[in-house]
């Protein structure tokens, strides 16, 4: 470990201020003091915001849920009124890391996450992410686990997050805090693509703190769910992921809400398999036509050919889970 300053925040305007000055937020710290003891990060400052009070779980008035970005992922998943109207995101944090860990780990540090790619956490190998300009080893390297869509020259690493990808299906907005005051992001541009800039990763302003994800009002009834493929049973990141919502009325799907997850620079959303299913009966005819559409654009490494396969097949399942049909 190396030195650094450790501050509690007492308050939300204390902790943008600090982050303006340039100190690095520490809520769950699951992943942060992980990247720190591998030296990957090494803030000068770390601003515990932990005790701040962004920890409830509160209707919009209109269906809609506004999560606290410092509510656990054990509190998420717990709650009914999260279960009852979105259970595809209580099935994303079910399915994530382990119990203790979602006993600490925050909604607001689980979006925050970085890759899991190993050479990006290999301080010897050469990773444009972590220094721009060094090279990517994943490129030549062992890339099984990464991206087939939204890669660039530069980068290829997935997202690893699992629940982003159930926000990611049902258009969250994400909450900011600056010195400037507040604003709303949609998820989709929250999270940012590698493009020339693989080391910027989110839309955040210099000192912005995350204060609340939001999901907003779906129409009802809305059958959701999420479907994680990976290499153990438990404990492990997603090989491929994907949550579906439905919304189906006198027989015809008018609302479709696709992700996925694993496959993507960031949580992907399914624009094509929504417009294919939107206005028609489900059918098992129409979900493997719609899931058909799930790799479009997809452009496999050497070792991950096999993830275009698997995300339409993934794909085709859930939405049979989801949207039954037989
Ligand atoms: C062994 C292991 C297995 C895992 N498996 C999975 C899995 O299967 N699926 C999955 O989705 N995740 C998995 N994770 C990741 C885990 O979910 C994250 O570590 C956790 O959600 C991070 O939350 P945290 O509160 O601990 O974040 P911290 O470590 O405290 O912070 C993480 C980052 O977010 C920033 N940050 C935190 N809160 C805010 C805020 N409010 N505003 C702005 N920035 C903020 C921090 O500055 C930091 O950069 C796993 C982690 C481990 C260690
Ligand atoms: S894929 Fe991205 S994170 Fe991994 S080594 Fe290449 S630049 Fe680094």
């Amino acid at each position: 470990m190396f030195p650094f300053a450790y501050s509690k925040a007492a308050s939300v305007q204390e902790a943008v201020a600090a982050g303006q000055r340039g100190g690095r937020y520490i809520a769950g710290g699951t992943t942060l003091v992980d990247l720190m003891r591998e030296t990957v990060e090494r803030p000068d400052t770390v601003v515990d915001i932990g005790g701040l009070p962004l920890r409830e779980i509160t209707p919009t008035g209109n269906g809609g849920l506004r999560l606290g970005a410092l509510v656990r992922m054990s509190e998420a998943a717990a709650d009914q009124s999260v279960r009852e109207a979105f259970p595809v995101i209580t099935e994303a944090l079910e399915l994530s890391a382990s119990a203790q860990l979602r006993n600490m780990a925050t909604l607001g540090g689980n979006i925050m996450q970085r890759t899991r790619c190993t050479y990006f956490r290999d301080v010897t190998a050469a990773c444009n992410k972590r220094i721009p300009g060094s090279g990517c080893a994943a490129l030549d390297g062992v890339n099984r686990n990464h991206a087939i869509l939204g890669g660039s020259d530069l980068c290829v690493a997935t997202h690893p997050s699992d629940v982003a990808v159930a926000f990611a299906a049902l258009d969250a907005s994400v909450h900011l805090l600056g010195v400037e005051g507040e604003r709303q992001v949609a998820f989709a541009d929250f999270l940012l693509p590698p493009g020339d800039t693989p080391d910027r990763e989110q839309a955040l302003r210099p000192g912005e703190l995350i204060t609340a994800i939001e999901i907003p009002a779906q129409p009802r009834p809305l059958r959701s769910g999420y479907l994680k493929v990976r290499d153990r049973q438990s404990y492990e990141f997603a090989l491929i992921s994907a949550a579906v919502a439905l919304h189906v009325e006198r027989g015809v799907i008018r609302v479709a809400k696709v992700a996925a997850g694993g496959v993507g620079t960031v949580p992907w959303k399914l624009p094509a398999v929504e417009q294919r299913l939107v206005g028609q009966r489900p059918s098992p005819r129409l979900w493997a036509s719609a899931a058909a559409l799930a790799a479009d654009g997809a452009k496999p490494l050497y070792h991950n050919g096999f993830k275009v396969e698997l995300l339409k097949r993934t794909v085709e399942r859930q939405l049979r889970v989801v949207g039954g049909g037989r």
